[in-house]
């Protein structure tokens, strides 16, 4: 990359931040992580997971491969993942229940047969029926291929011979984050991030 480039991308690159105890709170932008590294309010973690202040970041320069942001000093390296000093608490914002997400959630997998036919051919299914009285929550719809959504229909699942995968349930915070990270991540926020949410 260019370091013109570089230094363009640079601020609006996303950055994860993680409490004291590592666990994920919410993705920020470049600029509002390196306002967080100069307040003293995180740190920066390198390719190794090593915290680093404001200053020891500075000192450690910019890579080729990193995406960087100007400085009186040269280009910067972009952190990252960013360790907060002080905040130990898990966030509890939930996730907008939408189809993407459920299918997302469910690794775009038909709950009741294991295909993946691609998201064009998926549908949501209400486990318990509309007819029924089911109603459209996280714990009610799942993912499913066209013809698991014909064959089930209005039945219920006892009556259908069907079975799920798995019991659909609300995403975890983590999980939550670990969606919002699909369209851009990076191997640093790998071990930080829900492992077995599958791509498209
Ligand atoms: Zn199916």
């Amino acid at each position: 990359m260019k370091l013109g480039e570089r230094l363009r991308t640079g601020l609006r690159s996303p950055v994860l931040v993680l409490n004291r105890s590592y666990q994920p709170v919410r993705i920020t932008d470049a600029k509002q992580g390196f306002s967080m590294l100069f307040e003293g309010r995180a740190r920066a973690l390198d390719a190794s997971y090593e915290p680093h202040d404001f200053l020891e970041w500075i000192a450690r320069g910019s890579s080729a491969s990193d995406e960087a942001i100007g400085t009186a000093r040269g280009p910067l390296a972009v952190p990252r993942v960013l360790l907060l000093n002080q905040y130990n608490r898990v966030p509890r914002a939930p996730l907008r229940l939408s189809r993407r997400h459920v299918y997302m959630r469910d690794a775009y997998t038909c709950q009741y047969c294991s295909a993946k036919p691609g998201v064009k051919d998926l549908n949501l299914d209400h486990v318990v029926p509309r007819a029924a009285g089911g109603r459209s929550t996280w714990e009610n719809l799942v993912t499913s291929c066209r013809p698991c959504n014909l064959r089930k229909g209005r039945t219920r699942l006892e009556d259908s011979g069907m079975r799920l995968l798995k019991r659909p349930v609300r995403p975890s915070w983590s999980m939550a984050l670990t969606l919002a990270a699909q369209r851009r991540r990076f191997r640093e926020w790998e071990p930080f991030l829900v492992a077995t949410v599958a791509a498209e």
